[in-house]
């Protein structure tokens, strides 16, 4: 088993107890990609490190990787914590989704290249307050390349033409032109706004963006369009999604109640 003790930068993905006073943390690594971490004493009263193993805590840690089975934390040089995630609900439901998601999509211990700092970029930008659910749709969309599924976004899949209207058909599995429309009668049927946001989304560099707005209705739209390829063609059935669904539905209802005051 290779090991190496070696800097790295960390985002806490879960963290669950192990034996009377130990904690096993997942993490997710810029050097390793998603990662389990073996912290002894960790549940210790005074632990040295405990608040840098907080949920929702990032940083720069040091310690020794494990390209097979546990890695170890030594020490963390410096840390911090997402707060406005932390002390947020909705954006704590979010967050949670987007790393349990990660950490599905990518085999431990290997490589992710660029796809650290693309989830770093997306915890800060809800962190700093930007839209939860529209940050949390790029990565959705972005990640279906990872699942295998990778949807042509920005031409017709039959014809490569991309000036004309498109439409989204899950069994051709990308967009058709209006003229190729007749091959799927379940094509999504969606308006214009809608397919530019997923092509955009397709493609953003979130590392590059300081402020995201998509109106409600598109972002019902984006989410219909996710939530069905996802349940589609990835087949995911996470717990932290089930929570977004209960929490939305829970919203609607508490709405109605204020409308009938
Ligand atoms: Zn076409």
């Amino acid at each position: 088993m290779a090991r190496e003790t070696t800097d790295f930068r960390g985002i806490i993905i879960y963290r669950r107890d192990y034996r009377e006073r130990d904690l096993l943390i997942k993490m997710l690594t810029d050097k390793i990609g998603p990662a389990m971490f073996y912290v002894r004493d960790g549940k210790k009263r005074g632990f040295q490190m405990a608040s840098d193993i907080l949920p929702f805590t990032h940083g720069t840690y040091i310690g020794s990787l494990a390209d097979d089975g546990l890695s170890f934390i030594n020490t963390a040089s410096e840390t911090h914590q997402y707060h406005g995630i932390a002390g947020d609900l909705s954006r704590n439901a979010y967050a949670t989704y987007i790393l349990s998601l990660v950490d599905h999509a990518f085999p431990d211990n290997q490589s992710i290249g660029g796809w650290f700092n693309q989830v770093a970029a997306a915890l800060e930008l809800i962190n700093r307050g930007q839209d939860e659910q529209v940050v949390t749709n790029v990565i959705e969309t972005q990640l279906l390349n990872v699942f295998g599924v990778a949807p042509t976004w920005d031409r017709c899949v039959i014809c490569g033409r991309a000036d004309r209207l498109l439409d989204f058909s899950e069994q051709y599995g990308g967009m058709l032109c209006k003229q190729h429309w007749y091959l799927d009668d379940r094509r999504f049927h969606l308006d214009r706004r809608t397919v530019y946001y997923l092509q955009q989304f397709a493609r953003l560099n979130l590392q590059r963006v300081n402020n995201i707005k998509v109106n409600d209705f598109t972002k019902q739209r984006l989410q219909l369009v996710l939530d069905t390829i996802y349940d589609d063609q990835v087949g995911l059935r996470l717990k932290s999604k089930r929570f977004i669904q209960q929490m939305h539905r829970l919203e609607q209802k508490m709405g109605k109640l204020n409308l009938d005051d």
